[in-house]
């Protein structure tokens, strides 16, 4: 990091908990490289804080913060300003300071996208399931929109929550069709499609020996499939350590962490920032 001076910029992320966030090493790793006099630093911000520290953020000349779990949809009203993606995926995760106030977007979708982006694929041909129904994948249909996915099929155990997330988008400006399953119907979505996505937390602390697909279910998995988890750590997931058996291409959710940080460390300092830089900073800390 650089040197800490009187003119020192600040840039941060707010959450509770935010102890275990890994931002901060991702971040300053990349401003190192760059030599910008910037730190980012973790704000434990109680729900009940958020519009104090918001007005505190803005006081003390804070340039951008990353926003996190429990924050992610209740800072929305806080601005003045929400690009279409955020409004879209219905939560903001990055925010930076204008002349006209707070402004906020979703880096998520671009985190999530870009580890898809670089394979072979006509995505307008790929119809993906999704499992799970909650925040990130209200940022993972807005990317497999983007991709141009004809039918995103999303599978939940909840039936009323699966309702209320498809009715969610019945006014989303895009083409996709979004349809809703209950977790029982995976033994005929698995084997017709060719891109599996995991957005639960099974297979992360503290369900680490599980996974959200059954061993027999996954056996009926594509070898031609991609199969991918939002989880960046353990490395890979039991779900991945399946897919993988069965001869899928599998991706982590490590570099939708990095791409979606990348995103927003562009937005505040606007200019191009060390990918490799901020992703090896990760790698040395997960292994
Ligand atoms: P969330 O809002 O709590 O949503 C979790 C979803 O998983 C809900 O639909 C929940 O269903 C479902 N679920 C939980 N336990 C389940 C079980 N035993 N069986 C079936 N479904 C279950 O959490 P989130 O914010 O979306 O995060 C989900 C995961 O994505 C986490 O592991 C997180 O670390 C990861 N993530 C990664 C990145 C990245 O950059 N790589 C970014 C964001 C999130 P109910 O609603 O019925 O409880």
């Amino acid at each position: 990091m650089s040197e800490i001076t009187g003119k020192t910029r600040l840039l941060g992320v707010i959450g509770h908990p935010i102890g275990h966030s890994l931002s901060p090493l991702m971040h300053n790793a990349a401003l190192t490289e760059l030599g910008e006099n910037y730190v980012y630093v973790a704000f434990p911000i109680k729900p009940e804080d958020l519009a104090t520290a918001i007005a505190g953020l803005e006081s003390i000349g804070v340039v951008g913060f990353s926003v996190t779990i429990p924050h992610k949809q209740t800072i929305m009203p806080f601005f003045s300003q929400i690009t279409p993606t955020a409004k879209l995926v219905g939560a903001v995760n990055t925010v930076w300071w204008t002349e006209q106030g707070w402004q906020g977007t979703n880096t998520d979708v671009e985190g999530f996208v870009a580890p898809l982006t670089g394979l072979d694929q006509d995505w307008r041909k790929v119809k993906p399931v999704v499992l799970g129904n909650g925040g990130a994948a209200r940022a993972v249909v807005v990317g497999l929109a983007q991709l141009g996915c004809p039918e995103i099929q999303i599978v939940g155990r909840n039936l009323e929550k699966l309702a209320a997330f498809k009715n969610s988008w019945s006014r989303a400006d895009f083409n996709s069709e979004l349809s809703v399953y209950p977790w029982q119907t995976l033994a005929e979505l698995i084997p017709s499609t060719t891109l599996l996505i995991n957005t639960t937390p099974l297979g992360m602390t503290p369900h680490l020996d599980q996974s959200p697909v059954e061993e027999d279910l996954m056996q009926g998995l594509s070898s031609s499939a991609i199969a991918y988890d939002l989880i960046y750590t353990p490395r890979p997931t039991r779900f991945l350590q399946q897919a993988a058996d069965q001869g899928a291409t599998i991706i982590d959710g490590l570099e939708m962490l990095v791409q979606q940080g990348a995103a927003a460390l562009r937005l505040w300092l606007q200019k191009p920032v060390p990918v490799d830089t901020m992703r090896q900073a990760l790698r040395d800390f997960i292994p």
